[in-house]
């Protein structure tokens, strides 16, 4: 995982300006071992910043992302960001759904789609979502799938 210096070099290499808020926002991510929601962000910034709108955090927020300093997952209660794996090139995730810890995965499947030559491919994504060992010993309702 990046650290709070790693992030902030990454940002000023960008040409993002390296303002206070962007700092705690790196040492909040830094220091955090999982995925924060906006609103979590939002609040705690909320309470060192007064008169800080959601908008300027959810701005960050984005811009953290596409610099790659942050991921972002998808979540079935929302939108969910947490610190870049330090894995530099090109790699997707499997994450557990009881405790949210994220495994890097280093297969493209990309190459094995059909998307056609003449479609103009921006971006991707893939994400493989399950229980990991810890969490599959305990019993958790969704844990056998399947059978609908
Ligand atoms: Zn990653
Ligand atoms: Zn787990
Ligand atoms: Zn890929």
């Amino acid at each position: 995982m990046l650290n709070t210096q790693e992030i902030l070099d990454r940002m000023s290499e960008k040409g993002l300006r390296i303002t206070d808020q962007r700092r705690t926002l790196a040492k909040l991510f830094a220091e955090t071992d999982g995925y924060l929601s906006p609103k979590d962000v939002y609040e705690y910034m909320g309470r060192q910043y007064s008169g800080l709108s959601f908008d300027t955090v959810y701005r960050n927020l984005r811009v953290m992302h596409e610099l790659g300093v942050l991921e972002q997952i998808v979540f079935e209660d929302g939108m969910k960001f947490r610190v870049h794996c330090a894995a530099g090139e090109h790699h997707h995730h499997m994450i557990c759904l009881q405790c949210e810890k994220t495994y890097p995965i280093h297969f493209c499947p990309m190459p094995m789609t059909d998307v056609p030559g003449s479609f103009q491919v921006v971006k991707h994504k893939f994400e493989v979502f399950g229980y990991c060992e810890t969490c599959q010993r305990e019993d958790h309702p969704l844990k056998s799938g399947g059978n609908e």
